[in-house]
Formats: C-alpha cells, sequence, structure tokens
C-alpha cells in the first residue's frame, strides 16, 4: 500500500527533512506518525500524497513510484488518497454541501452518483442536517467533519492526515478520531500525524516516531513514548 524504500529529502535551503527512511504499511492499517517539532512529520506525510517528491529513494503508493508520475497524471493519483489537514482548507464560499460534492465533480461523477455519495458521506460524519451551511457558519470541529467528509467522498484506499486534532479542544478531537476510526473500520488505510499524546496513549495503534528525519521507534499498539 505504502512503501518507502531508503527516502531522502533535502529541501532546496539545504535541510534534510527525511534522511533515510524504510517503511512498509499495509492496506488496512492504523499508523499514528509522531516526533518533536520539526522532526519531519510533515515531510514524510508530504511524500506520501506527492506534494513533495524525494531527493533519493523510492516512494511506492498503491504500487505506483511517485517520482514517477508525469504532471498530468498527478490529479488521478491524488483521487485515490484523502487527505485532510489541521486547517481544514475548505472552500469558503461554498456550503458544505457543494465543498464535497466538489471533489466528486471534478473526476466528472455522474450528478445522481454525486448526490447519492455526498449524501451518504456527510451522514456519515454527522452533518447531514448542515448542507447548506458556509465554512464560516460552522465550528471548528464541524469544519474537520466536512474536510473528512471530502476526503472519503472518491473512497480512496488511503486517507493521510496531517495534525488533524491540532485546532481542535480534546472534547472534539475524539469526536474526529472515531470517525477516523470508523472510516479505518470500512478497510481504509489511516496514516496520521499527531501531537496528541492522550488520543495515541487510549487509541492504541500503530505509532511510528519520526525524529530528525529518521525512524526511531516503529510500535504496533504502541504508546506515544515520546517525552517533551
Ligand atoms: P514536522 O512536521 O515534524 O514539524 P517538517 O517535515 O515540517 O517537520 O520539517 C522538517 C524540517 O524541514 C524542519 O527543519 C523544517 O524547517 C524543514 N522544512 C519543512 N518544509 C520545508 C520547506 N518547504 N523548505 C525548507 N525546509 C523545510
Ligand atoms: P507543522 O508544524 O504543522 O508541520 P510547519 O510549521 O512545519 O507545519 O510548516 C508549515 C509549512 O511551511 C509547511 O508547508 C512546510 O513545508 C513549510 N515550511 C516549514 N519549514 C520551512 C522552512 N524552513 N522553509 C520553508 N518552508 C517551510
Amino acid at each position: 500500500m505504502i512503501q518507502m524504500k531508503e527516502v531522502y529529502k533535502k529541501y532546496p535551503n539545504g535541510v534534510v527533512a527525511v534522511n533515510g527512511i524504510s517503511v512498509d504499511i499495509k492496506q488496512g492499517e492504523f499508523v499514528y506518525v509522531v516526533g518533536p517539532s520539526g522532526a519531519g512529520k510533515s515531510t514524510f506525510i508530504k511524500l506520501m500524497y506527492r506534494e513533495e517528491i524525494p531527493t533519493s529513494g523510492e516512494v511506492i503508493i498503491n504500487g505506483i513510484n511517485t517520482s514517477k508520475l508525469k504532471k498530468r497524471e498527478i490529479p488521478h493519483f491524488r483521487r485515490k488518497l484523502g487527505v485532510v489537514f489541521q486547517d481544514f482548507k475548505l472552500l469558503p464560499k461554498l456550503t458544505v454541501y457543494e465543498n464535497v460534492a466538489f471533489a466528486m465533480e471534478v473526476i466528472e461523477e455522474q450528478p445522481k452518483t454525486i448526490r447519492k455519495r455526498v449524501l451518504e458521506v456527510l451522514d456519515l460524519v454527522g452533518l447531514k442536517h448542515k448542507i447548506r451551511m458556509f465554512p464560516n457558519e460552522l465550528s471548528g470541529g464541524e469544519q474537520q467533519r466536512v474536510s473528512i467528509a471530502r476526503s472519503i467522498v472518491n473512497m480512496p484506499k488511503v486517507v493521510i492526515a496531517d495534525e488533524p486534532t491540532g485546532n481542535l479542544d480534546p472534547e472534539t478531537s475524539w469526536d474526529i478520531m472515531k470517525i477516523f476510526e470508523d472510516i479505518n473500520s470500512l478497510g481504509t488505510t489511516v496514516v496520521m500525524a499527531t501531537h496528541n499524546r492522550e488520543i495515541v496513549n487510549k487509541i492504541r495503534k500503530r505509532v511510528i516516531t519520526i525524529d530528525g528525519g529518521m525512524i526511531v521507534r516503529d510500535v504496533f499498539g504502541g504508546d506515544y513514548g515520546y517525552e517533551i
């Protein structure tokens, strides 16, 4: 599903953000990525959705080597991944419904299919009653639900999340985690960078710890471990 082989990523300014990572994440896994600020977590995750390509080594997602993707092939590649960000990245001028539908419109799904599927995922995240609202009329937790709905609307095999609960209060964070667990229980691989120690220690999953651009620990059912 997700494979990295001897991956290095050096930014143009000379910073080596990923310094020799090899990892294998299988279909259906739930993986937390933890580690101190500046450790390379975001870069590790950006390599997965081809926001970045490695300076050397290989990143293979669903059998596709991201370095070999042509520019015109990237949109098609991204469709098979759902991505969720800390700051939601919703389109402010579109309603909840439209934000989610948009992800299906760009791949030219049938209007009937879109309508059915959008309502289905908004129901899954508990927002069916707010489909006509705009992002600025929603709480942070609700906005993150919309962003999760958008990430799964095209039925990706993997959902990648970079600090999805970073802007949310603890209670809302637990609700959002419940949704990720539901998505994972339906067979979708989930990879999540997080600083949320309580969640990692309570909802036990595989924990990959990154420090200095390297994987320093990789434990199934592990704890947050890292002390600040
Ligand atoms: P984390 O997500 O663990 O905080 P990042 O992957 O964001 O780590 O950053 C790892 C290192 O790479 C940091 O030193 C950061 O400043 C640097 N870095 C991240 N993105 C860029 C970029 N686009 N250009 C240059 N340096 C970057
Ligand atoms: P986070 O802590 O949420 O991982 P960061 O503060 O590391 O976020 O990075 C925010 C954005 O700025 C990212 O897109 C990252 O690639 C970019 N960035 C981080 N560090 C640098 C840097 N030293 N130079 C240029 N861009 C950077």
